[in-house]
C-alpha cells in the first residue's frame, strides 16, 4: 500500500483496534487494582440483598449517607436510598441546578438463579430435597452438578428478619443431580431446552433419617431440624422466605495471561461495580451524578424494586424538591447511561453473531444502540444524537469503546433497563462489558472491558 493510501485509508476507515494495542501504561495498572476490587464485590454479594448492603457499606465509607426527605443538598454532599433491602440509588450533587438535568447510570444487580418454592421441602427415595423455581433466563443444564449455596432471608411474622447462608466456607454444600451417561440415551436425544427440566431442579439435601425406622417424614425432619438448630425457624416460616440457590464458585481470574474474570453474576454487577465505583471516584460533578442500581432487571424489571417502580421518580423529586424544581424539567434534560452486559463474540459458536456488528473481547465498553428482538421491538432504540454526544464523552476521555448489537438480526434477542428510563423522558443509551456465556452460573468477561465500562462510567458522571 502506498503512503498516500495508507494516510487516506486511517483518515476514512473506522479501525476498531484491540484495547491492549491502545490502552496505557497507567490504565494497565488500574485496571489490576479494579478488577481485584470488582472481584471482591463479586464475592461478598451473591444476590441482590447482599449486592445492596455491601453497595450501602461502600458508600458509606465514602462518604454518602442515607437521603432523608427535605434535606437540604449543597454541590459535593452525597446521599443514597436504599429500597427495601434490594435496590439502591445514590446520588453526588453537582454544581449546576437540578433543572438542567442529571446524568445518570443505571445497572442491575439481580442475576439469574433458583428461587426455592414457597414449600420447597419433601422427601423422596429416601432423600430431602428443596424445590426450586428459576428466575430469570437460565439455560436449565447448566445447574446440574455444580456445587451450590443457598442465601438470604426469612421473614417471620414477628417481623424479624434472619439472614441465611447456607454451604458457605467449610460447610457442607449442595447440588443438583443429573442422569448418568449409561442411562441417558433417551434424554440425550431432547433438545437442550427440554433435557433438564424445571421440575427436575430439585436440590439435595440430605440422606440421613431421623429417628427410628417406624417414624415418619425422617428425611425431612433431619433437615428441618437442622435448620431449626441454625436459625430458629419452622417449616411454615419457608413460606415468607427468599432464598436464592447459587454457584458456591467465587470470582477468580481466567486464562494463563490472566485476563478475563470467571464467575457468577457478571450479569449486571459488572457495570454495577463501575457505575459505584465511578461514582465514588467522581469529584464534585457540575450536573448532579445519579447511580441506580436496580433490581427484578431478569424478570422484565417490575415490582417495587424494579426501574419500572415509581421508587426512582420518588427519589429524583425529592431532590428535586430540596431545590424548587419540577422533576419533568430535570428529567428532559438528563442522560442516562443503561449500563447492562452485551454479549461478547464467542469463535466457538460464531454464527449466532454478525461478525461487524458485535461487540469483541478486549475491545471495551460495548454500545448499544438498540437490544429488542424482532425488528428491534421492546427496545428504545437511542437517537443517534444521543450515540453522537456518547462517542465525544468516551473519545474525550480516552474510554476504549465499541459499537455493538446482541446477536445477528432474528437470532434472538434481550433487553435492558434503557427503554424504562426512556420512557421517562430521558435520554438513554445501552452500553457495558462484553460477556461470554452469559447467564451462565460461571460466566466470562475481560478485564480491559470491565475498566473501560468503570472509565466510562466516569467520564458520563464528569460530562
Ligand atoms: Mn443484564
Ligand atoms: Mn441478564
Amino acid at each position: 500500500m502506498s503512503e498516500e493510501m495508507k494516510a487516506l485509508r486511517e483518515q476514512l476507515l473506522n479501525a476498531n483496534q484491540n484495547g491492549y494495542d491502545r490502552i496505557s501504561d497507567s490504565d494497565l495498572a488500574a485496571m489490576e487494582e479494579y478488577c481485584a476490587a470488582y472481584k471482591n464485590y463479586l464475592n461478598e454479594g451473591k444476590t441482590e440483598r447482599e449486592c445492596a448492603a455491601n453497595t450501602v457499606a461502600l458508600a458509606e465509607k465514602n462518604g454518602f449517607v442515607p437521603y432523608k426527605r427535605g434535606m437540604a443538598l449543597k454541590a459535593g454532599d452525597k446521599v443514597y436510598t436504599l429500597n427495601r433491602g434490594k435496590s439502591v440509588m445514590l446520588a453526588v450533587t453537582g454544581k449546576e441546578s437540578l433543572a438542567k438535568g442529571t446524568n445518570i447510570i443505571a445497572a442491575h444487580i439481580d442475576s439469574p438463579r433458583l428461587d426455592l418454592k414457597p414449600n420447597p421441602l419433601y422427601e423422596e427415595g429416601e432423600m430431602a430435597y428443596f424445590k426450586t423455581h428459576y428466575y430469570g433466563g437460565i439455560r436449565k443444564y447448566q445447574w446440574v452438578t455444580i456445587p451450590l449455596q443457598m442465601r438470604g432471608v426469612v421473614a417471620l411474622k414477628n417481623g424479624e428478619k434472619i439472614r441465611v447462608v447456607l454451604g458457605e466456607g467449610d460447610e457442607p454444600q449442595y447440588i443438583i443431580t443429573d442422569l448418568l451417561p449409561h442411562l441417558g440415551a433417551e434424554q440425550g436425544k431432547k433438545p437442550l431446552n427440554e433435557a433438564i427440566p424445571a421440575e427436575t431442579l430439585n436440590v439435595l439435601l440430605g440422606s440421613r433419617p431421623l429417628g427410628d425406622e417406624d417414624d415418619k417424614d425422617r428425611f425431612k425432619m433431619q433437615i428441618m431440624k437442622r435448620l431449626h438448630d441454625k436459625y430458629g425457624i419452622l417449616e411454615a416460616d419457608l413460606i415468607s422466605a427468599e432464598l436464592e440457590v447459587v454457584p458456591v464458585a467465587n470470582a477468580t481470574d481466567i486464562g494463563l495471561d490472566a485476563s478475563l474474570i470467571g464467575a457468577y453474576g457478571h450479569d449486571d454487577r459488572v457495570c454495577a461495580f463501575a457505575a459505584l465505583q465511578g461514582l465514588l471516584d467522581s469529584d464534585v460533578p457540575n450536573k448532579t451524578a445519579v447511580c441506580m442500581l436496580a433490581d427484578k432487571e431478569e424478570i422484565g424489571s417490575m415490582g417495587v424494586t424494579g426501574m419500572q417502580s415509581a421508587a426512582f421518580d420518588t427519589f429524583m423529586e425529592d431532590l428535586c424538591d430540596s431545590q424548587g424544581i419540577s422533576l419533568r424539567e430535570c428529567f428532559e434534560n438528563s442522560f442516562c447511561l443503561s449500563s447492562d452486559v452485551t454479549a461478547a463474540f464467542d469463535p466457538n459458536f460464531a454464527d449466532v453473531f454478525d461478525k461487524r456488528n458485535v461487540a469483541r473481547v478486549n475491545h471495551g465498553i460495548g454500545l448499544c444502540k438498540y437490544t429488542g428482538a424482532r425488528g428491534k421491538s421492546g427496545s428504545s432504540d437511542a437517537d443517534a444524537e444521543t450515540v453522537a454526544y456518547i462517542r465525544r464523552v468516551f473519545d474525550e476521555s480516552e474510554v476504549v469503546w465499541q459499537m455493538s448489537e446482541l446477536g445477528k438480526t432474528d437470532a434472538g434477542g434481550g433487553g435492558t433497563v434503557a427503554q424504562y428510563m426512556a420512557n421517562r423522558n430521558i435520554a438513554t443509551l445501552d452500553a457495558g462489558v462484553p460477556v461470554l456465556s452469559m447467564h451462565a452460573p460461571f460466566e466470562t468477561v475481560a478485564k480491559l472491558d470491565c475498566y473501560m465500562t468503570y472509565k466510562g462510567c466516569k467520564a458520563v458522571y464528569k460530562a
